[in-house]
This record gives C-alpha cells, structure tokens and sequence, in this order.
C-alpha cells in the first residue's frame, strides 16, 4: 500500500523549521550582506548562531555526529521547509555544496579527516568546498578531468584550473578531484584529496559574477598551483573519484528538488496573494482565466515535484542507489520548477523582475538549478542510454 503520511515528528519538525525561516530569516533578504556573491560569512555566521540557538542546526547530520539523521523521505519535508527562503539552507546548515559535502564525508572520510574537516562543517565554524569542474576539462563529463596529481612516494602535488568552485573564497575543507597520473607506487586515475583551503597553491583567482546569488562567497575560478599534500590526504581510495562523486550526487541532486521546491511555493504564494489584490479591467486580476490558469498550472506542478521527490527518496530508503531515479527527477524538477518561477514573474507583472518581491531572486537562482547537479540535457542523455541498453 503507498502511504503518503507525513510522520508526527516531521510533521512538527517542519512546521519548527518554517517557522523559524519566515520569522527569524526572511528578515535578512534585505539585509545588504546579501551581495551579488551570495551572503557574506558574516551574514551567514549571524544566521547559523540563530538556529543554533533554536537546537535546528544541521538537523540532517548523521547521529553520530550530533545529528538527527533523518530519512530520505523525512529529508523531503524538513528541505522543503527550509526553502521558504533562500537563505533557510544557508542558515541551518543544509545548504550547497556543504550539505553534499558533509554527506560524502560522513561516508568515506577516516576518523582524523572526520575531526580535522567534518566536525567543524557540521558545527557550522568552518565551511566546505568540493572542486570538480574545469574550463577545459571535467564538467557534464567528469571523464576529462585534465587537473594532475603526481605522486612521488610521499606526497601528491596538484595541477590544474578548476572554475564555478561555490564558497572557494574563505572555505576551510576543500575536497579537490585531480587525476593521479602514471604513478609507479601504487593506483592511478581520478582520485578525492581533502585539505585545508590556505593549502600554500591553492589560489582564487576572481569570484565570478553570475545570475544566482545564494551561495555564501559565490562561485570562484582557482588555479591549484604545485598544491603539495601528504599521502594521508587521499579520500577513500586513490582512482575511485568517479565512483564517490555519484555516491553523493544522488541525494545531493534530491535536495537541491527539495529546497527549491520550497522557494517556488514561497513564489507561488507571493504571485497568489498579488493575484487577489491587485485588480485590472474591473476585476482582481485572479479572476481573468489567463492569470487563474498560471496559477493553476504552477499547483499542478509542485505537487508533481513533489510526489517525484518523495518517490526517490522512497527509493534510496530502501538500499537503492537512485542513481537513475535521481536523474529523472533531476530534470523533471529542475525544469518545473523554473517555469512555476517564471509564471510568477508574469503574474506579478513588472514588479515581477524588481526586488519589491524575492520572486525574482528565486527565478534567477532557479535559472542556475537547471545547470548544476547536472544539466537536463544530461540526465536525459544518461536515462536514454540505460533505456537503450541490453540490460536495461
Ligand atoms: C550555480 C553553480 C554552482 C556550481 N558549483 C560547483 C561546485 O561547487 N563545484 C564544481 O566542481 N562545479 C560546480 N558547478 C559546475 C557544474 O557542476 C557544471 O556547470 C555542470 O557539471 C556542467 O558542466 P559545464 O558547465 O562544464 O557544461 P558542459 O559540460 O560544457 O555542458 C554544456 C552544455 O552542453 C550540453 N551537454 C553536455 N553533455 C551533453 C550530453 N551528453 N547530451 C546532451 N547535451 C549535453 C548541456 O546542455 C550542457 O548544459 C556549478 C555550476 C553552477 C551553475
């Protein structure tokens, strides 16, 4: 039987997290620290002492690490709340990419890498990084990965330009995926090396500008320049960069779903109310079938999104790896929900593209989502290839 039950605690747990977004952190989207670059650290250290003190910070942790541990599906609901606003992640600690980060980490990383980069993201002191993709090489195809380590017996040392780095400029633990090239003491290939950000070689470039602006520090080009680190430095295993990267983006590309499930139905909310009050040709602009239809169609689409999300989530409680199924609803949501945005833009006429509303925020941000995690494009290439394959 398929049970659509929200269980109690989630259901009050959620109800906690919005209320503590719409009283206590919507307030900062005025805030000028909110720069074209994303919130500062300082807004964001602001934001996180807040919901430290409300015991909400980092729900999602592992409970070994002090966490609640919440299912996949329990993910769902607590995400979507946080989302309200876009700086709800930011503050509770379950924002991109260190959420992604923390998971992966979680999974593979030893106990002295847990306490020296883990621990310290998870307490919400020090923020994360991980630094895949390159100008020239690794991006839709993390295959052609062009950043080099070489490894003399004792330590590696790491070559190459990586750009759209999020939160590079003042982040503390850095995951950096370079290929261990011809290494005649032991295993090649891509490989995970996780160090500290001031690392001496490791050198930002210029921050970005860019459309979104909701990732703390925004998003950095950084050449690593002769970056030397000890053997102690590898993440898992040296060749098995491929393998860790999916293991996070699955449910990393689930919660990305989730907290922007939650800023469209923010949108959808603001883009309802105008469409009651503000009146044209005798009537509130609701009652004309082309504004009600927007309306209509952007309800039809969350709960799609929703119910998709849910469905993955289900999934990977269950053992799966939801690889596939992350694709799919990758690109399902992603697309959705940026024309939810969209049609709120339109329903609020031309205040829809000023900052009178954060309408237009989460329309930009929403822009990116198709991008990151994967294009759509992509996840559409991967999904036809297992259809078109003989063991599909
Ligand atoms: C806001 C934001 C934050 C990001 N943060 C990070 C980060 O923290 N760390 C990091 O390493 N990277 C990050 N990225 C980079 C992101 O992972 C890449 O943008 C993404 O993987 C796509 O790679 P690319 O930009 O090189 O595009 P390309 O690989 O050059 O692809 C360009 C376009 O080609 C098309 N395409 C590619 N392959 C196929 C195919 N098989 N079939 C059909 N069409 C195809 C798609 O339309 C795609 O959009 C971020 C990106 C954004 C937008």
């Amino acid at each position: 039987m398929i049970d659509f039950t929200i269980p109690e605690a989630t259901a009050a747990l959620a109800a906690e997290i919005r209320r503590f977004v719409i009283d206590e952190i919507v307030p900062f989207e005025a805030d000028p620290r909110l720069t074209q670059h994303g919130p500062t650290d300082e807004l964001r250290s602001e934001m996180v002492e807040l919901a430290r003190r409300r015991g909400l910070l980092t729900f999602q942790a592992p409970r070994r690490f002090g966490g609640r541990e919440p299912s996949h599906a329990d993910q769902a609901v607590l995400y979507e709340a946080a989302g309200w606003s876009t700086l709800g992640p930011v503050a509770l600690n379950c924002a991109a990419p260190d959420e992604g980060n923390m998971y992966l980490l979680a999974k593979i990383a030893n106990d002295e890498q847990a306490d020296a980069f883990l621990r310290p993201v998870i307490d919400g002191h020090q923020r994360s990084v991980f630094a895949m993709t390159e100008p020239d090489g690794a991006g839709s195809d993390p295959g052609q990965l062009k950043t080099t380590a070489t490894f003399d017996g004792t330590q590696y040392v790491i070559n190459g330009l990586k750009w759209l780095i999020t939160g590079a400029a003042g982040a503390k633990s850095w995951i950096i995926m370079a290929d261990v090239v011809d290494n005649p003491h032991g295993a090649s290939g891509p490989t995970l090396f996780l160090c500290d950000g001031a690392t001496p070689g490791i050198e930002i470039e210029r921050i970005m500008s860019t459309m979104d602006r909701n990732y703390v520090a925004g998003h950095g080009v950084v050449r690593l320049y002769d970056v030397a680190l000890p053997a102690s430095s590898v993440l898992g295993e040296v060749g098995q960069a491929l393998r860790y990267a999916q293991l996070r983006l699955a449910p990393a590309r689930l919660t990305h779903c989730m907290r922007w499930l939650g800023a469209a139905e923010r949108a959808q909310a603001i883009a309802i109310e105008h469409a009651r009050v503000r009146r044209a040709f005798g009537k509130p602009i609701g009652e004309h079938q082309g504004v009600s239809f927007m309306l209509a169609d952007n309800a039809i689409a969350l709960q799609n999104c929703r119910l998709a999300i849910w469905w993955a989530c289900w999934m990977l409680d269950q053992g799966a790896k939801g690889r596939h199924e992350s694709s799919m609803v990758k690109a399902t949501v992603s697309e959705q929900l940026y024309q939810v945005a969209d049609r709120c833009v339109q329903v609020l006429g031309g205040i829809g593209i000023s900052d009178e509303t954060p309408v237009a925020m989460i329309f930009r941000d929403m822009r990116a989502f198709r991008l990151y995690d994967g294009p759509t494009e992509v996840h559409k290439y991967a999904i036809a290839r297992k259809l078109l394959s003989h063991n599909a």
